[in-house]
């Protein structure tokens, strides 16, 4: 199995994983859709984003893994260097976990679109074809 980092990055930079235009929001869609969420399909070449029921999980771990693996070692790191007292790392975990998914729900969905077909390219409609191809 071979993973397609191209594939990758261009999801992450926000990028249709299959045509590489700017992912685009209808424009009746509100800032905090624009700022939360993806749009359901690429209004490119129509790739569909948001596949069947389930989909989203994986989101979700790159969420968790952003936050777990990506914030809370800083919060651990300042009460090592005692910038931060036990009490308040936390408070401030807590807060971290509770009130930071929401506003990287976006970047956690374009990382997974771009794991997903960065190892499966075969599924996407152009069957993983180069750009430069
Ligand atoms: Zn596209």
């Amino acid at each position: 199995m071979s993973f397609r980092s191209d594939i990758f990055w261009r999801s992450a930079c926000g990028n249709c994983p299959d045509c590489g235009k700017p992912l685009r929001f209808a424009d009746s869609s509100t800032l905090f859709q624009r700022l939360s969420n993806i749009p359901d399909t690429c209004s490119n070449c129509g790739l569909v984003l948001r596949r069947k029921e389930g989909f989203f999980l994986g989101a979700m771990v790159w969420n968790y893994g952003l936050i777990a693996f990506g914030v809370l070692p800083i919060v651990l790191f300042s009460v090592k260097q005692q910038w931060l007292s036990i009490d308040s790392a936390v408070k401030l975990a807590i807060a971290v976990a509770l009130l930071l998914p929401p506003f990287i729900h976006a970047l956690a969905w374009r990382f997974w679109l771009g794991t997903y077909y960065g190892f499966l390219p075969d599924q996407l409609p152009s069957g993983g074809r180069r750009l430069d191809d």
